[in-house]
């Protein structure tokens, strides 16, 4: 592809992954589409990452967004991976997603930048490869709502709408995603070469990771070791913020659990309104498997398994190795924990340690329950101390617990201006609620993409308390119950 010089698109690509085992990935192109045209692009991350903006607009951006055309500096391919489904154990790998390259940012941060929707791979099994507007649209915008919430997550860097029609439960327009990550290195990938691999291929894959993901433990004793605990850490703080937002991932797939400790695939997940633990929107998990209260022990559970494939490279003494394995899980469960009850405090706007804490977090929980409050808007109301409009304020179980907090708050050095701004900072103004997200979506499907871009907006700053984002924290009149999201569309 010739690119002239005003529109050098800013290719910083250093493919690493191909020096992987080859049976990691097979090397194959995207298909070609007809009539691409894009619908959103993140001019924000195109800069953070060091891509010309003027490029991805013009026509032979357009190409590459849409897998038309593929920058000449690369070499593309789909990686290969397995993965528990619902506890099931299934051959899976990239089967609508292709990896363009590896780009090195201007700030030197190494950035897989893959198209979803690009087209069948070997990995596809019965999939078309493809992917509907709807949920790509749906990615994009829970993917960068995450990031506005300050938590690590795979990126959305444009969506291109194409003419192909995709048939699922009816004909829907096409669509692909550009999507940004750490790596794609998944606990699924860890599975498939454990499972099919040599023992050499498994160290390959993990020295690859560690050096990609725990520079900080390349050199240490026992590294594979160090490699479960580091990533149990990441995956404890990024479970225990999912749980002090309220959002529900809702498909905690092995395959979708990164290594890096970012979230990634976002297709039935919404955001709790209702507290209860047993939350769950997913029309496929019928079992309430990934509800909103077994996260953390989902987390654990993936974790295991993670951990199992590295066994042999732990210990040469297998009994020896499950027992070091085990205590990282059990690690894990504290360090969620902590980070939990840590960010807890943070929402309440205490600074300092008291035994005591998790109990007043618990009173307030279960208040939270038992009156089928909003989670959200519950502490939004306690950060601004609007306390006239819920129901749950006028309860005398709440002034009772409200007389603790306050003499909890009294019991800290710091006042209570630093508490609200602590408060602030922890509990969002807004979440993408999920008649929101519907109805940016539906119109969107109807060609008007004005919702979707104000409600981008409106969430890309969610700790800013403007008026505006009091309007989009309003539940709907009647709260969907039964709403339903679903996934593998
Ligand atoms: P997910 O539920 O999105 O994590 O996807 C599970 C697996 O199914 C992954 O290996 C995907 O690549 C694959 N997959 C999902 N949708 C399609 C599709 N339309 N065509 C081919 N493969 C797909
Ligand atoms: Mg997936």
């Amino acid at each position: 592809m010739i690119y002239n010089k005003e529109k050098n698109p800013g290719w910083n690509f250093d493919n690493s992954y191909i020096n992987l085992p080859n049976k990691l990935f097979t090397k194959t192109s995207p298909t070609p589409v007809s009539n691409p045209k894009t619908i959103i692009l993140n001019k924000q991350l195109a800069k953070d990452i060091g891509l010309n903006i003027d490029f991805l607009l013009s026509e032979n951006g357009l190409a590459v967004l849409a897998g038309n055309n593929t920058p000449e500096e690369t070499i593309t391919l789909a990686q290969a991976y397995a993965g528990h489904q619902f506890g099931h154990f299934t051959m899976l790998g990239d089967g609508r997603a292709i990896l363009i390259g590896e780009q090195i940012t201007p700030k030197g941060e190494r950035l897989d930048i893959q198209l979803k929707g690009s087209g069948k791979t070997p990995y596809s099994r019965n999939g078309d490869g493809r992917a509907a507007l709807g949920p790509m649209l749906r990615e994009y915008i829970i993917s960068e709502a995450l990031h506005g919430l300050k938590i690590p997550t795979t990126r959305s860097l444009a969506v291109v709408k194409t003419d192909e029609k995709i048939i699922r439960e009816r004909y829907l327009p096409g669509a692909i995603l550009t999507r940004v990550a750490s790596s794609h290195i998944r606990v699924g990938t860890f599975q498939y070469i454990a499972n099919f691999g040599t023992l050499d291929e498994l160290k390959e894959l993990a020295d690859y990771t560690i050096k990609r993901h725990y520079p900080n433990i390349e050199y240490i004793d026992n590294k594979y070791l160090l490699l479960i605990r580091e990533m149990a850490k990441r995956q404890s703080s990024l479970i225990a913020k999912w749980q002090l937002i309220g959002f529900i991932h809702g498909v905690m797939n092995t395959d979708n659990m990164t290594i890096s400790g970012e979230a990634i695939d976002f297709g039935p997940c919404a955001f709790m309104d209702i507290y209860d633990p047993d939350t769950k929107f997913s029309s496929i998990d019928r079992n309430g498997r990934y509800a909103y209260g077994k996260q953390p022990s989902i987390g654990a559970w993936n974790i295991a398994r993670f951990a199992e494939t590295l066994l042999p490279l732990i210990h040469d003494n297998k009994e020896e190795a499950i027992k070091l394995a085990n205590d990282e899980i059990a690690r894990f469960y504290i360090n969620v924990n902590s980070f939990w009850i840590n960010g807890m405090r943070a929402k309440l706007g205490i600074f300092n340690e008291e035994i005591e804490d998790e109990n007043l977090v618990n009173e307030l929980l279960d208040l939270i329950k038992n009156t089928k409050t909003d989670f959200t808007n519950t502490f939004k109301s306690l950060t601004i101390n609007k306390l006239n409009v819920m129901q749950i304020f006028k309860t005398i179980e709440f002034v009772k617990w409200q007389e603790k907090w306050m003499a909890r708050l009294d019991r800290q050095k710091e006042s209570k201006l630093e508490s609200e701004e602590l408060m602030k900072s922890n509990n969002p103004s807004v979440i993408p609620r999920n008649h929101r997200v519907e109805e940016a979506l539906e119109a969107a499907d109807n060609n008007d993409f004005s919702l979707m871009h104000k409600l981008n907006n409106i969430l890309s700053n969610p700790y800013e308390y403007s008026s505006e984002q009091d309007e989009y924290s309003l539940l709907p009149k009647d709260v969907q119950a039964n709403y339903m999201t679903f996934c593998g569309t």
